[in-house]
């Protein structure tokens, strides 16, 4: 990936929108990039708007369809376990008088489909349901979801940043109208990111300016970080199933391990239907944080609630609306997997675990 970014770092500094021999280059780059990107989700070139990251594609799907559906209807569907990206966009837009609809999950986190479609009504203009939880790893049913969202008109906008190269992505299996891509989850830049807009779909720019991107994302592009989007892109999918198959083994023996060893753990999300590198648990009677300071410590790179949101004191959201109780919910901790990890650090990381938390159910305070 480096060696694609490079020249756009060190000599090809031309401007995607101007006329000239430099800009032409870039411009060339740029549109490789986005053939290249749409290949790996079975859309059209035309179809793919690049963004700074997947907030600003959330915030462009969920906003940007917002204000151009306003006249038709101002009520949304959305779930409770969502990224802050989404939740935070729905949130901004009921404090400009559009009505949301969360949908609740159950215990494993999948969201509620016969609820959701109850919630459609005529004025519904938008529903958006992640690929899969960021925290718990929970893979949604987005197909089932595509089915109601075609059957009742309705846009249906997923999360996927969590899924690519981990799931395979096709939007016309999972009839998407808009889908979210982004670069540093699949080894890629950070600050780079994707929307996916079918043909005809109807959104407003939330950014104003020159008219990049169709109109859509106004900013001169990042034509690096795109360029090295592609690439990334292009690896996630190519090597998935290699990477998903030793990944999953790994992660399935993780957690056999940390059940076995770590008295009381619990396994959160989904036991089967969850990403393959993700394992869950609560540990009741521990703070989350403390785990988390402590492992660090030994070299364990773990993370309690979701990684943005790990300095919040509060209990995870996604937790609290899966039904967990505040408690067990403070003492979470996510491992997840990266296509590097080995053996020998899964048994190096459950032996730090065990022995982190027996120590600190001697000492934490939430057990007095
Ligand atoms: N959506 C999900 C599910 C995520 O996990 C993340 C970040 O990790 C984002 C959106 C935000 O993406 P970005 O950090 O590229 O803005």
């Amino acid at each position: 990936m480096l060696s694609a970014i490079l020249p756009y770092y060190e000599s090809r500094f031309g401007n995607a929108s101007s006329l000239h021999w430099a800009g032409r280059e870039a411009r060339e780059a740029l549109e490789k990039a986005r053939e290249a990107v749409a290949e790996t989700i079975n859309a059209d070139p035309g179809e793919v708007i690049f963004t700074s990251g997947g907030t600003e594609s959330d915030n462009l799907a969920v906003k940007g369809v917002a204000y151009a559906l306003k006249r038709k209807g101002r009520h949304l569907i959305t779930s409770s376990i969502e990224h802050p990206a989404v939740l935070e966009s729905f949130k901004a837009l009921e404090m400009e008088g559009f009505k949301v609809s969360y949908i609740p999950v159950d215990r494993d986190g999948i969201v509620d489909v016969g609820k959701l479609e109850g919630e459609v009504r005529p004025d519904t203009i938008l529903i958006s349901v992640m690929h899969a939880n960021n925290e718990v790893g929970t893979i949604q049913p987005i197909e089932e979801i595509g089915d109601i969202a075609e059957r009742r008109g309705v846009y249906l906008h997923t999360d996927a940043v969590q899924t690519m190269g981990k799931l395979p992505i096709d939007v016309e299996r999972l009839k998407v109208s808009l889908l979210t891509i982004s670069g540093h989850k699949i080894y890629g830049p950070k600050g780079v990111g994707a929307l996916y807009v079918r043909e005809g779909v109807e959104v407003k720019p939330i950014l104003h300016g020159g008219g990049h991107e169709g109109g859509l994302r106004s900013g001169t592009e990042n034509v690096p970080g795109i360029v090295g989007l592609s690439v990334a892109a292009k690896y996630a999918v190519k090597e998935m199933d290699e990477t998903v198959h030793r990944m999953r083994s790994l992660r399935d023996r993780l957690i056999r391990d940390l059940v076995d060893q770590v008295p009381g753990s619990i396994l959160t999300g989904h036991p089967v239907k969850r990403l393959p590198n993700n394992a869950h648990f609560c540990f009741p009677g521990i703070e989350g944080e403390s785990l988390i300071l402590a492992l660090n410590e030994l070299g364990v790179a773990a993370s309690t609630g979701s990684a943005c949101s790990s300095r919040k004191k509060e209990p995870s959201h996604v937790l609290l609306a899966m039904g967990l109780d505040p408690v067990a919910a403070r003492g979470s901790l996510r491992l997840t997997l990266g296509k590097w990890n080995n053996e020998s650090e899964i048994e190096y990381a459950v032996k730090a675990i065990a022995e982190t938390v027996e120590k600190l159910r001697g000492i934490s305070p939430v057990t007095r």
